[in-house]
């Protein structure tokens, strides 16, 4: 049996544990059954991101009319695209291995457990005082043969279809499907239900389908009953016995737990009905000395969640930070056209809390720089305490939505009071003083509700 000091099970995030690790003089295993670097830089946020990008570009061409600028997209290079993505994860993998010093054994191989604290890879069995278990997602099952997920584009080794079908409504349907879309693949989406992104403010994904249906072609309440690949080319029966063809047919549907690769039925560790792995505020399992992190723990299943959590472990082994981590606010983002930023409640779980809310929603065409933009959409949407002032929910839809709530986080991890927001100083006209009438109004709201509980 070998020994170490720590061992983690998933090279993703948890990469940084294992580097920093060995740094310190720990004996470290790190297990990785597929590419170090694990799911963000090989096959999620980052080569997604870099697609986005050639799609948001295409976009704003297309929308140059409104400019007065007649342009006309003479060539869009498919394979330069891809090409250039590919190469970029070809590279993930060594950057990885060069974080790791001498104190750090890679196995590549699958990992499970025999009993609590022993380990088998590569018919050796190891074992540590410390486990972490970061082991994160896979994406769900695909009901037909053939059919890709997002693992499949990323890299695209196969040829770039003509036309795709992407199954799915939530942010990576939509961040893929808008990127087909606009680099000239014949896009259709299918939604079951007859929404796009659900978990969103109910306002915001309102106003995200409309826009976003002007570009994309979306079928919604449709599913699949049968799909067959026929000659290089999907033969789909949708539910109203209609048929459609594409050569991809590509599901985003979700994720699953990892877990079930781990042979946990060997240990105490327990899983809750989704099959992710339970923990404690501290991150433990219920076995002393094994942990979970990331989005092995279903909990957030977001890249900055997972490094804000390794991040605190390490401290916590390490450092003897022994601090309990409660994450105050969850930002996220959709990467689509149109762009979507959100953090904390929606109107929706306020009123499932039962809770004492106000609302304001707020055009950004206040500002000069987003009426530049020449797109009459975007709002800012708060929901508020209006006893406190404070922001319980921020949704933003807009141009750089993503990149203009960083403010409203701000507010929100030091002193959160809609009032800080109104007081500040913005630069005239930058585009992030379009929150500045946001943050009045909101006040004007809360000031409102104060004079009619007089
Ligand atoms: C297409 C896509 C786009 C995304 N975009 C964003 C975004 O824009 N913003 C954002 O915040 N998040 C995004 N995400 C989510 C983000 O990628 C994840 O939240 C993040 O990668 C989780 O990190 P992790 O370390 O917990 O898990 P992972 O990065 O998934 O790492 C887990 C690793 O464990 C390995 N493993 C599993 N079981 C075993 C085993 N038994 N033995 C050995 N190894 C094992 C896996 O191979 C994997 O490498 C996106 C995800 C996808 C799929």
């Amino acid at each position: 049996m070998q020994k170490f000091d720590l061992i983690i099970i998933g090279a993703g995030r948890a990469s940084n544990i294992a580097a920093k690790a060995g740094k310190l003089g720990k004996k470290v295993a790190i297990i990785e059954k597929s590419k170090l670097g694990g799911t963000c830089p090989n096959r999620g946020c980052v080569p997604s991101k870099l697609l986005i990008g050639y799609a948001q570009k295409i976009r704003e061409i297309k929308d140059s009319k409104k400019y007065f600028i007649r342009a006309i997209i003479d060539d869009i290079d498919q394979e330069k695209i891809f090409e250039q993505t590919n190469e970029y994860i070809s590279k993930v993998e060594k950057n990885y291995e060069n974080k790791f010093n001498e104190n750090v054994t890679v196995f590549k191989a699958e990992g499970s457990f025999l009993e609590n604290k022993i380990i088998e890879v590569n018919n050796t069995k190891i074992t540590a005082p410390i486990i972490i278990i970061a082991t994160g997602t896979r994406p769900a099952k695909v009901p037909f043969e053939n059919a890709w997920t997002s693992d499949d584009i990323f890299p695209l080794t196969k040829k770039i279809p003509d036309s795709i079908t992407i199954v799915g409504a939530g942010f990576i349907a939509c961040e893929l499907a808008n990127f087909f879309d606009a680099i000239g693949v014949k896009t259709t989406q299918l939604v079951r239900g007859d929404t796009l992104l659900e978990n969103e403010d109910e306002d915001i994904s309102e106003i995200f389908k409309e826009q976003y249906c002007k570009n994309v072609e979306v079928k919604f309440n449709t599913t699949i009953k049968k799909a067959k690949l026929k000659n290089d080319s999907f033969e789909m029966i949708l539910d109203d016995e209609k048929i459609h063809t594409s050569d991809a047919l590509l599901y985003a549907i979700g994720r699953v737990s990892n877990a079930d690769t781990l042979k946990l039925e060997n240990t105490d560790i327990k899983t809750d009905k989704r099959g992710f792995i339970k923990r404690d505020k501290y991150f433990q399992t219920n076995v002393e000395g094994i942990y979970v992190v990331g989005d092995a723990s279903g909990e957030h299943m977001l890249q900055h969640a997972a490094a804000y959590e390794m991040n605190h472990l390490s401290k916590f082994l390490f450092e003897d930070e022994k601090k309990a981590l409660e994450f105050k606010y969850m930002p996220h983002a959709v990467f689509s056209y149109p762009e979507i930023a959100s953090v904390g409640l929606t109107e929706k779980r306020a009123k499932e809390l039962n809770i004492n809310y106000v609302t304001s929603t707020t055009s950004w065409l206040a500002s000069a720089k987003a009426q530049a933009l020449k797109i009459k959409y975007p709002k800012t949407k708060f929901i508020l305490n209006p006893e406190t002032y404070e922001i319980l929910g921020c949704h933003l839809i807009g141009y750089e939505s993503a990149t203009l709530i960083h403010q409203v986080l701000a507010i929100m991890h030091l002193q959160n009071d809609i009032r800080n927001l109104k007081e500040m100083l913005y630069i005239h006209p930058a585009l992030s003083e379009a929150l500045l009438p946001a943050a009045v109004e909101a006040v004007k709201v809360i000031q409102e509700y104060k004079e009619s509980q007089k």
